[in-house]
């Protein structure tokens, strides 16, 4: 069997998938991902992948139902047992498939008790599992308001969460009324070497200066610790997609359509989203001097972890 046909038969999470990836060192109950750290990697991977994609997205398309709305079930890592998952159309792109509307899977697929939607459950999954967070690890995540937020904050000793609330706050405190901590992940107010991971959840789209948020990450972290993310990740571009930029005069000049998203703490329109990232985005992580970054690949139907492959991010300091 070639290395590709390996690689294909693996990456999904089958009793054959999690028998492979456990003789060849993975954790028990860890999630099983492809590492992939450059493009032309991920060509090559892609190659191989094709049938198996159109597997997976006419498996999903079965899922979906006529309604607004529907459920399907798995195993939910936060959960610890078999969940009840819902997809809704919110955020869909108005694609269709197989006679059916195609859900946004990466938003959706939200578990009904700890309220985690795919991409979330699965990054929860990779920080316990492959990473072996412990208890007294020391965690710093770019919120504070989210159900995510409860369960570090509930399962482990050390968390600190934060939101940002620009200036009008000093950053490192508390904002009177809401008692959450800002912080501006372009100005951490955290010392050198602070924390043994980084967790930023769609974050670094909405900073017009994310290498600077980027150096910040790398300089809170310990070395030798992880800065695991997601981010609005497009696998087909080699090159990062410049969405909008700000102007010298502070005004804001759109390149492309602009895109908003929720702001958990804001009003009105929600924030704007300022790249696109593409590949070039691990180069820059390892030239700003993380030891390695990596796209983490994944699917799996046993976790509802679906949307034909997902990804989170991953970059490590040296030790
Ligand atoms: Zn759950």
């Amino acid at each position: 069997m070639t290395p590709a046909r390996i690689r294909q038969l693996s990456s999904d999470d089958s009793l054959l998938s999690r028998l492979y990836h456990r003789w060849q060192g993975l954790p028990a109950g860890a999630l099983v991902t492809v590492p992939i750290a450059q493009y032309k990697d991920y060509e090559r991977f892609y190659a191989t992948m094709v049938p198996e994609y159109q597997r997976r997205e006419r498996y999903e398309q079965s899922l979906v139902g006529d309604g607004d709305s529907f459920t399907t079930t798995g195993d939910c890592h936060i959960c610890g047992n078999h969940a009840s998952f819902v997809t809704n159309f919110e955020y869909a792109s108005g694609e269709v498939l197989h006679d059916k509307r195609v859900p946004n899977w990466r938003e959706r697929v939200t578990c009904t008790r700890c309220g985690l939607c795919n991409r979330l459950r699965a990054s929860v999954h990779f920080l316990e599992r492959n990473l072996g967070c412990r208890r007294d690890s020391l965690i710093y995540i770019t919120e504070q308001t989210t159900p995510l937020y409860q369960h570090l904050h509930k399962h482990y000793r050390h968390v600190i969460g934060s939101e940002y609330f620009g200036d009008r706050v000093p950053y490192g405190s508390n904002d009177p009324v809401t008692g959450l901590r800002n912080e501006s992940v372009t100005k951490l107010t955290f010392a050198d070497n602070s924390f043994d991971y980084l967790l930023s959840f769609d974050v670094f789209e909405h900073v017009p200066d994310y290498t600077t948020a980027l150096r910040e990450s790398l300089r809170v972290l310990k070395p030798g610790a992880t800065l695991l993310f997601t981010v609005p990740f497009h696998k087909g571009y080699r090159e990062t997609l410049l969405r909008a930029r700000v102007r010298d005069d502070g005004s804001i000049e759109h390149l492309h359509e602009p895109e908003y998203h929720g702001d958990p703490v804001g009003a009105g329109a929600g924030c704007l989203c300022f790249h696109t990232f593409g590949w070039d985005l691990l180069d820059h992580l390892r030239n700003l001097g993380f030891a390695s970054a990596e796209a983490q690949l994944f699917w799996s139907a046993r976790h509802a972890y679906l949307g034909t492959e997902q990804l989170l991010l991953t970059a490590r300091k040296a030790r």
